[in-house]
């Protein structure tokens, strides 16, 4: 099948001391770039996004300006465009990364297929054109932005996996939920792969 892999948000603001950094978020991103070096070659495509929001506004109400944030639809700022929280994690090799995708520009915005590439192409133009049967997924964080990104994905019709020793989430009680939720919409959990 064509294959296509999304790496979903592995950016310093989501991994340990960030901004709303998740346990074990380096070592996914470490994790990450030792599967490109085994996997790389097997997709047609290699997907980045990052979360990428305006400075000096709440972006729609998603970041918590004047009140604590509530975690599940406020969060402290992060991922400010052009700021060192929202570039990629160091330990991610962007190098085997063929397109990246920005998203959450003055508003929320969880999934990847909220986002648009560096080319302007929208994701589900993106895998037409490539002819995209089977989109793997990895990245940060499972019980929000892989969960979001993956339900849009499999609505799409195509087969769509996520490979869980290379995703880290918020809590472990929604992220539990989350790959429950996954598996009830047809998407495949993976843990053990190459
Ligand atoms: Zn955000």
């Amino acid at each position: 099948m064509v294959a296509a892999l999304f790496i979903i948000d592995v950016q310093n603001d989501f991994t340990e001391g960030g901004a709303l950094g998740v346990n074990g978020g380096a070592a996914v991103a470490a994790d990450i770039t030792t599967f490109l070096w085994a996997n790389a070659d097997h997709y047609c495509v290699v997907v980045a996004s990052r979360d990428w929001h305006d400075a000096n506004s709440d972006n729609g109400g998603h970041f918590a300006m004047d009140a604590e944030p509530n975690f599940v639809d406020t969060w402290p700022p992060h991922c400010v465009a052009g700021t060192y929280g929202a570039e990629y994690d160091p330990a991610l090799n962007t190098g085997q990364i063929t397109m990246h995708v920005r998203k959450g520009q003055g508003v929320p915005a969880y999934s990847i297929f909220e986002g648009i590439t560096d080319d302007g192409e929208s994701i589900p133009a993106m895998l037409d054109r490539l002819e995209i049967e089977r989109i793997d997924i990895v990245g940060i964080a499972t019980d929000y932005c892989v969960l979001a990104s993956a339900l849009d994905a499999v609505a799409t019709g195509r087969s769509v996996r996520v490979l869980t020793r290379l995703v880290a989430g918020v809590a472990p009680e929604s992220s539990v939920a989350a790959l429950a939720t996954m598996q009830e919409a047809g998407i495949t959990l993976v843990s053990e792969h190459d």
